[in-house]
C-alpha cells in the first residue's frame, strides 16, 4: 500500500491558508499559512543543531503556541518528537531522556532551572532558538509516510515505570479521522485545548486541527471561569476535559447554560461517576464519555451524547476502525480489555519485555478490566492490578470510591486491598476530607447502607492528600505499601 501523503500542514496551508489554526487568549490568531511558515522557519533553525531524520528530539514546555510550532518543525525534519511532562522531577525527566535516546532537548525558558539539573547532549531554549540563523543545507519533508514514527509519549507510570509509546503519523491520522467519524465535524467547529499538550489527549487536538482545517482555542492553564467564558462568548464548540474539570466547570456555570452552538465535552483520562454524568445531563451539557490511553493515541471508545443517559457509566462503543474484546471473562462478564485498530501503537520504544508481553496477534492488552453489554457498550471497571479479591469475591475499588465520594465533606477517596489472614484481602479506604467531624464510624455506617458487606471498607485512614503522579493519577501501589509498612 502506498502510505505517503502530502505533509499535512503544508497541504492544509495550501487548502485553507487564511483559516485560523490557533486562537490565543489575548485575541491573537495564527492562520494555517502562518503556522506553516513559522514551523518551516523553525525547522531550518533547528537543523543548524545537526538534527536529521530519525533523531529523537525532546520538548519540555507548558501549553504555548511555540510548542506546537516546534512539533510541526520537527516533523518537517523527519525527527521523532519526545514529549515530556513538565511536572516530572529532574530524575524522572532524566530517565525518559536516557530511555528515549534523546539527542536534543528544546524547552520553554520557564523550565531553565529544571533543565540545568539534567545531563543531555544538547539543549536549546525557545528564546535561544529564536535568534538562531536558518540552515541552508537541509531539505524539508514534502510528504509524510504514515508508517513512520512521529512522537514518543511516556505512559503516566500509574502501574509501574512509564513506557515510551511510539506513535506513527498513521496512528495520529487514524485517531483524528476516527474521532471525526464519531463526533462529527462542523464547518463552525472550534476546539478548546487546555489539557497539557504533552499528553496525547492534548496533542491530538492540534493534529485534528491540521487534519480537519479547524481552529483551536489555546489556553495555557485551566481556569474555570475563563473556560466557561470561552464557551459562552468565543464560539468554542468542543472541549476535551478530564473528570475534575467537568465537575468544576459545572459548579461555576451554576444555573447558566451553554449556547446551543456548543457541541460538547470529550471526557477522558479516567472514570467518571454516574452522579457527575447525571448532573451534566440535567444542565443539558453534551458529554462524550470516552476510554483511551497513551497507546491508543487518544480515545478509542466513545459514548455518544445521545446514548449518555441510557448507558450511564459506559464508555461507549469502539470507533469505526477499532475493535475491543474482553479476555478471560469471569461469570460476571468482566475480564481484561483488549484493543486493536490503526490508532493503536505498534509498540514501546526500547522495551522488548513490554512489547512481548502486551501485544498478541495485533491486540494490545490494556491491563484494564471491563465488560461489554449485549448491545456492545463497554463498561470499564478498574485496572487489573487494583482488583481486590476477598474470600473469593472480586471487589472493584472504583465502585466503593464512587459510593464514598457521595458523602459530603469527603473530597477524595482511594480504596486498596490489605492482606488479611482470613479473607486473603480486605478493602481499606484512604480518605481526604475537609472537616474534622467526620469519623471512621460515620463513613463505615454509610458504606454499610449502600454496599454489600464484603465491599464495606474494614478500615478508614484519613490523609491530608493522596499520593499522585505527574499525570495527577492516584498511586495506589504507594498506598498499599503504606499499609504493609503500618502492619
Ligand atoms: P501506566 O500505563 O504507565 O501504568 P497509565 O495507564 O495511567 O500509566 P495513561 O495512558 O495516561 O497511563 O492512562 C490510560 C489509562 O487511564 C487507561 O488504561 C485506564 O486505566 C484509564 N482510563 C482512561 N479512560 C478511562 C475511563 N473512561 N474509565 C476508566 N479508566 C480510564
Ligand atoms: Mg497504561
Amino acid at each position: 500500500m502506498n502510505d505517503m501523503m502530502p505533509h499535512w500542514l503544508t497541504q492544509q496551508a495550501f487548502l485553507s491558508p487564511n483559516v485560523t489554526a490557533i486562537e490565543l487568549e489575548n485575541g491573537n490568531q495564527i492562520t494555517f499559512s502562518e503556522l506553516k511558515q513559522r514551523s518551516q522557519e523553525m525547522a531550518y533553525q533547528i537543523a543548524t543543531y545537526g538534527i536529521h531524520e530519525g533523531d529523537h528530539v525532546a520538548i519540555l514546555s507548558k501549553n504555548d503556541p511555540k510548542m506546537i510550532i516546534t512539533i510541526h518543525a520537527l516533523s518537517y525534519l523527519g525527527a521523532t518528537v519526545v514529549l515530556l511532562n513538565t511536572r516530572l522531577t529532574p530524575s524522572e525527566l532524566q530517565y525518559q531522556i536516557n530511555d528515549a535516546n534523546v539527542s536534543l532537548l528544546i524547552y520553554h525558558d520557564d523550565f531553565n532551572d529544571k533543565v540545568k539539573q539534567l545531563f543531555i547532549k544538547d539543549s536549546l531554549s525557545f528564546v535561544e532558538l529564536k535568534s538562531l540563523s536558518m540552515s541552508t543545507e537541509v531539505t524539508l519533508k514534502k510528504e509524510i509516510r504514515l508508517s513512520d514514527p512521529f512522537t514518543i509519549i511516556y505512559t503516566s507510570g500509574t502501574t509501574g515505570f512509564p513506557k515510551g509509546v511510539i506513535h506513527t503519523y498513521g496512528n495520529h491520522w487514524w485517531s483524528a479521522i476516527s474521532s471525526a467519524l464519531n463526533i462529527g465535524l462542523s464547518k463552525t467547529d472550534k476546539w478548546l485545548a487546555v489539557l497539557p499538550f504533552f499528553h496525547v489527549g492534548g496533542l491530538s487536538i492540534f493534529l485534528k486541527s491540521v487534519i480537519y482545517g479547524m481552529p483551536v482555542y489555546l489556553m495555557e492553564k485551566f481556569n474555570v471561569s475563563k473556560v466557561n467564558q470561552a464557551i459562552v462568548e468565543n464560539q468554542v464548540t468542543m472541549i476535551s476535559v478530564v473528570t475534575v474539570m467537568l465537575q468544576r466547570l459545572m459548579e461555576q456555570l451554576g444555573d447558566n447554560r451553554y449556547p446551543d452552538t456548543f457541541r460538547g465535552m470529550l471526557l477522558g483520562g479516567g472514570p467518571a461517576s454516574k452522579q457527575l454524568l447525571e448532573q451534566a445531563k440535567q444542565k443539558n451539557i453534551p458529554v462524550f464519555q470516552s476510554y483511551g490511553m497513551t497507546e491508543t493515541s487518544s480515545q478509542i471508545v466513545t459514548l455518544s451524547a445521545h446514548d449518555a443517559l441510557r448507558k450511564i457509566g459506559s464508555s461507549g462503543k469502539p470507533l469505526l476502525p477499532a475493535q475491543i474484546k474482553i479476555h478471560r471473562e469471569t461469570s460476571d462478564g468482566i475480564g481484561e480489555i483488549y484493543v486493536k485498530g490503526p490508532m493503536v501503537t505498534n509498540g514501546y520504544y526500547n522495551n522488548d519485555k513490554a512489547n512481548e508481553e502486551l501485544f498478541e496477534h495485533g491486540w494490545l492488552k490494556t491491563g484494564d478490566l471491563g465488560r461489554i453489554d449485549k448491545e456492545g457498550f463497554l463498561y470499564v471497571v478498574d485496572r487489573r492490578n487494583d482488583l481486590i479479591i476477598s474470600g473469593g469475591e472480586n471487589i472493584y475499588p472504583t465502585e466503593i470510591e464512587h459510593v464514598l465520594e457521595r458523602i459530603s465533606h469527603i473530597r477524595e477517596v482511594a480504596v486498596v486491598g490489605k492482606k488479611d489472614d482470613t479473607w486473603g484481602e480486605v478493602p481499606v479506604a484512604y480518605v481526604v476530607c475537609d472537616t474534622e467531624t467526620l469519623t471512621e464510624d460515620n463513613i463505615i455506617d454509610y458504606a454499610k447502607r449502600h454496599l454489600a458487606s464484603y465491599k464495606v471498607p474494614k478500615q478508614i485512614i484519613f490523609l491530608d492528600e493522596l499520593p499522585r503522579n505527574a499525570s495527577n493519577k492516584i498511586l495506589r501501589h504507594e498506598l498499599k505499601a503504606l499499609l504493609q509498612a503500618k502492619k
